[in-house]
């Protein structure tokens, strides 16, 4: 198994123009579910907020450099407030005072974090950053009232097995994600995601208080419906085929293509589903799909280009090269200009909701 480089093109924000497309279409799904994720704090967080808690917890798991990470914890802390103000059965309420615990990779730029986060003045809580992989604890027993992620756990621990080896039938060929179109590839990453799936609950199990809750957005896949099929899928498919044709001109290679995977992988709605359930920490509130605000509106090309420029530029750089980077969307820029993706016939990913609490 290769060892995955620990880094991620949003920790490194080296295109800001692009960084900043894809933190928006991230935005977007945050504030489609801001009112869903005030209501279920509201109604199921299940403990006593008065002095006795001390300290209200909140961490963030793969925060990134911020913004999106502030205006989370912001309505996680509003909704907190207003639930204590509400718990009218209490009789002397103290203001609680919050904590925020931002996590992500160690080589996340924390700097520019605590550089931008709201001043002091306008903070309503104590920040500490929180370096580790969220695949393990990475804060203390029973530390958090409420843990919070967006739009990480696709992302696994490691390169799944074999799917870089060319004499295993799951090598995954000139491909360079899983888009599920060689079965043995299909169940490698499988594999590895039902693992990095079940550290991460064990990890939040570890972490969470009995009645506090979990909250996870992400984007997974519609039942049925193979990674291939989506506008997204043919995108990153798109990449693969123009890193073949820059081997083909002599820019790098096919065999540094065929030992280029992508560690993330998109489950589909029950597959993630089933995971999800097979741990028994926590019950399962509430887990639906939501409109992502940006259905509605008709994605571009570019769009696509300049957000996966943004995920991948970094994993890209680390195994092909600094070099080669403007090149390769140069060319995808091309070729979608030539056969863009029809839009209309693509199948769509699911944005999902999922809040846990902590039995
Ligand atoms: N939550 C933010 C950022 C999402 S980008 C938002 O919704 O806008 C994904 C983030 O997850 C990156 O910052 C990446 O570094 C982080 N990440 C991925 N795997 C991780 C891991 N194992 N442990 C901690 N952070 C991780």
């Amino acid at each position: 198994m290769s060892t995955f480089p620990r880094s991620y093109p949003m920790s490194g924000g080296d295109d800001q123009h692009s960084y900043i497309n894809n933190s928006s279409y991230q935005i977007a799904a945050i504030n489609s579910v801001r009112e869903k994720t005030r209501q279920c704090i509201i109604e199921k967080l299940d403990l006593p907020l008065n002095s006795d808690l001390g300290t209200f917890r909140i961490a963030d798991y793969g925060c990134s450099i911020g913004p999106n990470t502030f205006h989370v914890v912001q309505s996680i802390i509003d909704a907190v407030k207003f639930k204590q103000v509400d718990a009218k059965n209490e009789i002397s309420l103290m203001p609680l005072e919050f904590q925020v615990f931002f996590n992500d990779q160690p080589n996340n730029d924390f700097n520019t974090l605590f550089r931008t986060q709201p001043p002091s003045s306008e903070r309503e809580y104590f920040s500490a950053g929180v370096p580790g992989s969220f695949h393990g604890q990475v804060l203390p027993r029973n530390t958090v009232h409420i843990g919070h992620t967006s739009y990480t756990t696709h992302w696994l621990s490691d390169v799944p097995e074999n799917v870089d080896d060319k004499n295993s039938p799951a090598w995954n060929k000139n491909y360079i994600q899983c888009n599920h179109s060689i079965e043995e590839v299909t169940k490698s990453y499988k594999a590895q995601f039902t693992k990095d799936m079940k550290r991460f609950l064990e990890a939040r199990a570890e972490e969470i208080v009995p009645g506090g809750l979990m909250i996870v957005l992400g984007q997974c896949l519609p039942d049925g419906v193979p990674l291939f099929k989506t506008d997204q899928g043919i995108l990153v498919d798109t990449i693969g085929d123009c890193l073949m044709d820059m081997a083909k001109s002599g820019l790098t290679s096919e065999e540094k293509i065929g030992l280029f995977t992508i560690p993330a992988y998109f489950p589909q709605f029950s597959e993630l589903k089933r995971e999800i359930e097979k741990n028994r920490s926590f019950t399962i509130e509430t887990m639906e799909s939501v409109r992502h605000p940006l259905e509605d509106i008709p994605l571009s090309n570019q769009f696509l280009i300049s957000m996966f420029r943004a995920i991948l530029s970094t994993i890209i750089k680390e195994h092909f090269g600094e070099d080669v980077i403007d090149e390769l969307f140069d060319r995808v820029a091309k070729k979608l200009a030539k056969y863009p993706i029809d839009f209309k016939e693509c199948e769509k990913n699911v944005t999902y909701f999922l809040l846990l609490k902590r039995k």
